[in-house]
């Protein structure tokens, strides 16, 4: 079997797939097997938690709460207590000068987004409704920062499990916001702007289109929106999910929408989960939102979407040195597997949210 080289459409990174590389997909994941062993459901509960109810203290203060009708939080929006990036780290002139010079101040927002009042580890353990409610906090302090003026592009993403970065298993994700575009976000900019002045068409709707035709990488296709596999995914079981719906923002979103929106990340991190447990393990993941920048300066080019990146390979020195990856599972082989998993329905309310102990 032959190693393939794949280009990613949208920001052109290379990607080999190689499945001779693995025997089976979870098997070489030490990472991923040493954590099935770290992380078992506690209770709802731990005295020593920062995001547990009751310990409000030991976090900064909160910036954003939902609360149920008696008065306890839902959902908790605090500054990170140890961030990368500040306001403090100057004025607007700091702001404004930040994009043009190599040496700059740290400038931005970073934000913890506690999304359960109960010590549950897994998002996808989170109920319909109380994902739902995450949803619409992203959405809104995406709106928040929007609206503030001086910052040009927000990040939400979750780092979920040991191997994917998170210092703390009480479900959480991140905002972080910046005075400029990063990166990773500027090589999808540039890919999506180039095919919009070739084609005239968004990039995104076209993939989509591509997906569901070849139909041999979709995980799901339901309620508006696409999960596919990623054609150059960089992790075995890399996932994207995209509305149907031409949308460059996904602060656009309409109250309507987000349900739907929580019903298919459920259901993607489902099968995900399904598929490592069959293995023995806890998947650990990253969850990564891209939308476009807060002037929306993409226009009709960018449409927003969710990259799920599981983390399984250690990134070792073709990645650091050729900013290439090496994915052991094919994409087609980890979508099958994906549609074949056996997920069960998303509990109506978890067993751990409705005994919020303090
Ligand atoms: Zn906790
Ligand atoms: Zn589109
Ligand atoms: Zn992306």
């Amino acid at each position: 079997l032959m190693s393939e080289l794949r280009i990613d459409p949208i920001c052109g990174r290379h990607v080999y797939i190689a499945e001779e590389r693995a025997g089976r997909p979870f098997d070489y994941a030490e990472g991923a097997a040493a954590e099935a062993h770290e992380i078992e459901e506690r209770s709802a509960y731990r005295p020593d938690c920062p995001f547990c109810p009751g310990n409000e203290a030991a976090t900064p203060a909160a910036v954003a709460v939902v609360t149920d009708d008696a008065g306890q939080w839902r959902v908790r929006v605090v500054p990170n207590k140890y961030p990368a990036v500040s306001m403090a780290a100057g004025g607007d002139a700091a702001i404004r000068a930040a994009a043009d010079s190599h040496f700059r101040p740290a400038i931005g927002v970073q934000e913890v987004i506690i999304e359960s009042p109960s010590h549950v580890a897994r998002f996808d353990a989170l109920s319909l409704d109380q994902t739902t409610t995450v949803l619409a906090t992203y959405r809104d302090r995406l709106r928040y920062w929007a609206a503030d003026g001086r910052l040009r592009y927000g990040l939400v993403f979750k780092n979920s499990g040991f191997a994917a970065g998170a210092s703390l298993e009480h479900v959480h994700s991140q905002i972080v916001s910046f005075p400029d575009i990063p990166p990773v976000a500027q090589a999808e900019f540039d890919g999506a702007m180039r095919y919009s002045a070739s084609y005239g068409r968004c990039l995104f709707c076209d993939l989509a289109q591509r997906e569901r035709t070849e139909g041999a990488r979709v995980v799901g296709s339901a309620d508006g929106y696409l999960a596919f596999c990623a054609y150059a995914g960089r992790q075995p079981y890399e996932t994207w999910i995209l509305p149907d719906q031409h949308q460059a923002r996904f602060d656009e979103l309409p109250d309507g929408e987000l349900t739907r929106m929580a019903l298919v990340l459920q259901d993607v991190l489902g099968r995900l989960s399904a598929v490592n447990e069959r293995q023995g393990h806890r998947p650990a993941y990253n969850l990564i939102l891209h939308s476009d920048s807060f002037d929306g300066a993409q226009g009709s080019a960018y449409h927003w979407h969710w990259e799920l990146v599981p983390r399984t390979t250690h990134l070792a020195g073709l990645e650091w040195g050729a900013g290439a990856f090496i994915n052991p599972v094919s994409p087609e082989r980890a979508a099958r597997d994906l549609r074949e998993a056996i997920v069960p329905p998303p509990p109506r309310q978890s067993a751990a949210e409705g005994t919020a102990a303090r």
